[in-house]
């Protein structure tokens, strides 16, 4: 390996290196007019979904010559401003910002309105120039999403003064402009010039990098398997930086599924900082809300938290002393925005748009309304995705695209529900009730939409804005929280397909047929996230999607919605066959009916292994009770092995502990579930694991609903004339299931020097088709 590696693309990447600044209409003016308090209080306010679907409603009332979604532009300086504006009516020279809404327009905060005024002018200002025109009507359109009302400020204004108002505006951002500009000419020349931090890439670490940076710099979706142990954090950062400067990426988002995901990433950025300490890399960590909020106990508006008072005015001093720190993460950012008494978690969103690097939770990027995603398409950024530990994004991504409601929860609303919506929740509950008399089973799935649910579900959602336009505080959290579910639970109706199913389950004790059920729950279970997310990677520039675990590559391109021409590579495992000696026992099933028995065959095993081999191992088990069965038999016939066992809900400092028994020097077997917290994401190098027992093959449980996405998933992506429904098993169950026990098999071998022993626990591990899908570099015994 060369010193000091350098990276090359198989396309010389043609950029124009634009000495404009380039700002959307939007962004300068939240620069330039938002002033005052943070005030959330005029919420719920309309979702973006709403937004879009107001904004077509007013345009399609409008007349034919009406132009909407006009692309406007305009220069001052070195500054280039540009934007979408809502619609211009030629005929009658006037220009259109439309703003959605729920609840009292009158309760909107000043600053709000101002700031939509200043959007509206500088549209103004740039549509005049662009036509030549003398004067222009200008219109702020209200649309209340509740009963579909518009209410229209008009104003007319000269040329000459919006000329005034859009110079005034860019002048007050020039200097700001400036220093970002020369920030971005800096920051690219630093990331030209980065060094590889470590003398060498480790084992498949370059081809990992190599191949993130040739998708970057063709514009491309990457789909990377890569084993524990290459360094795939600093693999994929680097090669990305080095494409940012080359390929003009504004922004790389580092989505990570798990807290320690993001850790991680921040440390690789530090690491890729000790070759340049003084890089001018903007790095921001984005935690939730209820981890950066100061006052748990207030609401986000001036009157109650003292962070939000005042928040505008305070916030460019902030700003500017959050960009002297390179790695702004949770404490340092906390520590500016307390020194400037504003609000750490939202001065973090501010920070989002002057940024390099983002570091952040998935849900910020692929939720169905992702902070960052948003920000992407308002901002027109380039951007490049790493998304870390990628095979958790399908099960995420199901969760952020899926509903439920209970019925229980509905009735209990009903207590605390003043009562114009009490009355809509109990005709919602009439049509509730009615659903579940027609069940004939405790859980079904349902071919249509109900339609008197529906409606009714409107109406409640109605008759809460209602309620919320007249009442914009004092409404209780519990009752907001319901409001805020019955919407989403709307929302994912309203883009009910086939990747969803729409379900009922009842819960009753004993027969259906005999007794009444207690409650019920409704389900707007997505299965296949590919529509949702197709968005999302298109919206990027490049994605890299990483992990030690994508088998089989069809499968994650089917359910993730990956562009057709995503580049897929498996990079070779830098460990040998001889690392790992991997059995399989044929006579051992862990079926259900069968666990029983199965119980003294593995404390055998267990017993005689440990024996031969004194150490640290794992044992993995498809459910607690079937780990304590095993446990209490091991602990009754071999006292003297020590034994610990993960235990329900374990909390933070008792997930430490158990860790931390696995020392290079102590022996024993720790059992835990396979699928929880131990199972991925752990890394215990050396003595400190040296084996594995896997007594389950992972497979989802077989119920009524993992049955009904069976049948989907063969009627979407089944192959002609398949037995058995055979393609559906294996995305419901066979592939879910395998992706766990290698993922927890994963943590026997961590470094070259590692040796270490693996139990397959059940005679399927013997057949071909689940060999197929065990790493290619084991030799599996047995
Ligand atoms: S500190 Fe908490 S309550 Fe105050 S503005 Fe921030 S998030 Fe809202």
């Amino acid at each position: 390996m060369p010193q000091n590696p350098s990276l090359s693309a198989s396309k010389p990447a043609a950029l124009v290196v634009d000495r404009t600044y380039r700002v959307a209409v939007r962004t300068l003016c939240e620069f330039t007019a938002k002033q005052g308090d943070l005030d959330l209080r005029f919420t719920p306010s309309a979702t973006a979904l709403e937004g879009v679907v107001g904004q077509n409603v007013v345009v399609a009332r409008r007349g034919p010559g009406y132009l909407a979604e006009l692309s406007l532009s305009g220069e001052f300086e070195n500054l280039t401003v540009r934007g979408r504006a809502d619609g211009y009516d030629a005929d009658a020279n006037r220009l259109e910002e439309i703003k959605a809404f729920r609840g009292d327009l009158n309760a909107m905060p000043d600053n709000r309105r101002h700031l939509h005024w200043a959007q509206v002018k500088v549209y103004g200002a740039l549509l005049c120039t662009e036509r030549g025109l003398k004067e222009v009507h200008l219109a702020l359109v209200y649309f209340d999403v509740g009963n579909q009302e518009e209410t229209v400020l008009t104003e007319l204004f000269s040329t000459a003064d919006l000329q005034a108002f859009f110079q005034d505006q860019c002048r007050r951002f020039a200097a700001w402009a400036a220093q970002e500009q020369a920030h971005r000419v800096a920051r690219d020349e630093a990331l030209r010039a980065l060094k590889f931090p470590h003398a060498e890439f480790r084992a498949g670490q370059r081809p990992l990098s190599e191949a993130v940076f040739k998708a970057a710099s063709s514009g491309r979706c990457l789909l990377a398997q890569a084993p524990t142990g290459i360094g795939k954090t600093v693999g994929t950062l680097f090669p990305l930086l080095k494409a940012a400067a080359t390929q003009g990426l504004d922004k790389v988002f580092y989505l990570a599924a798990k807290t320690p995901g993001r850790g991680l990433a921040l440390d690789a950025l530090n690491t890729l900082r000790s070759n340049a300490p003084d890089m001018p890399l903007r790095v921001l960590e984005l935690v939730a809300r209820d981890k950066a909020c100061e006052h748990p106990d207030k609401a986000c508006h001036g009157e109650s938290c003292p962070l939000a008072q005042g928040f505008y005015d305070r916030l460019p001093l902030a700003r500017l002393e959050a960009l002297t720190v390179p790695q702004m993460d949770k404490a340092a950012l906390r520590a500016v925005a307390l020194q400037h008494q504003i609000c750490p978690y939202y001065l973090a969103q501010e920070m989002v748009r002057w940024s390099d690097v983002v570091v952040g939770d998935y849900n910020y990027y692929f939720d169905l309304n992702a902070m960052l995603y948003g920000m992407t398409l308002a901002s027109q950024w380039r951007v490049g995705l790493l998304v870390d530990e990628a095979h958790n994004l399908i099960e995420r991504a199901r969760g952020m695209y899926s509903a439920e409601l209970a019925r229980s929860q509905l009735s209990a609303a009903r207590s605390s529900a003043p009562s114009a919506i009490k009355a809509s929740l109990n005709r919602l509950l009439r049509t509730w009730v009615e659903l579940e008399n027609q069940q004939t089973q405790n859980y079904t799935v349902c071919k249509e939409l109900p339609v008197n649910f529906m409606g009714a579900l409107s109406n409640v959602n109605a008759a809460f804005a209602e309620h919320l336009a007249a009442h914009s505080e004092g409404t209780p959290a519990a009752l907001l929280g319901v409001y805020f579910d019955t919407l989403h639970f709307s929302r994912m109706c309203d883009s009910y397909a086939e990747h969803s199913l729409f379900d009922i389950s009842l819960i009753a004790t004993g027969d259906i047929a005999d007794i009444e059920p207690t409650d019920s729950v409704l389900c707007v279970r997505n299965i296949v996230p590919a529509p949702f997310l197709k968005a999302r990677f298109q919206a990027a520039h490049t994605a890299t999607l990483f992990s030690a675990t994508l088998s089989p590559t069809a499968y994650h391109l089917d359910l993730m919605g990956l562009p057709e021409d995503t580049v897929c590579v498996d990079v070779a495992s830098p460990f040998s066959a001889s690392q790992l000696k991997v059995q399989t026992h044929r006579h051992m099933s862990t079926r259900y009916k069968d666990r029983g028995v199965s119980v003294q065959p593995i404390v055998d095993l267990m017993a005689r292994q440990f024996a031969q081999a004194p150490g640290n191992y794992l044992a993995f088990f498809s459910s607690f009770d079937y780990l304590q069965k095993v446990a209490r038999a091991l602990q009754a016939q071999h006292p003297d092995t020590p034994t610990w066992a993960q235990s329900r809900a374990m909390l933070e400092a008792e997930r430490e502990q158990f860790l931390a028994r696995f020392t290079p020097h102590s022996r024993g077997i720790a059992f835990a579930v396979l699928g929880g917290a131990f199972a991925e994401g752990i890394d215990l190098p050396g003595r400190r694991l040296i084996g594995a027992f896997i007594a389950t093959l992972g497979l989802p449980q077989v119920n009524p609903v993992n049955e009904q996405i069976k049948d989907r998933m063969q009627a979407l992506f089944g192959r002609p004339g398949e037995p058995d429904k055979a393609q559906g098993q294996n995305y419901t169950y066979l592939y879910p299931g395998l992706q766990k026990v290698v993922q927890a098999a994963g943590r026997v071998i961590r470094t070259t020097s590692d040796q270490g022993v693996l139990h397959l626990m059940d005679d399927r591990f013997a057949r071909a088709e689940v060999k197929a899908l065990l790493p290619a570099w084991w030799r599996v015994d047995g």
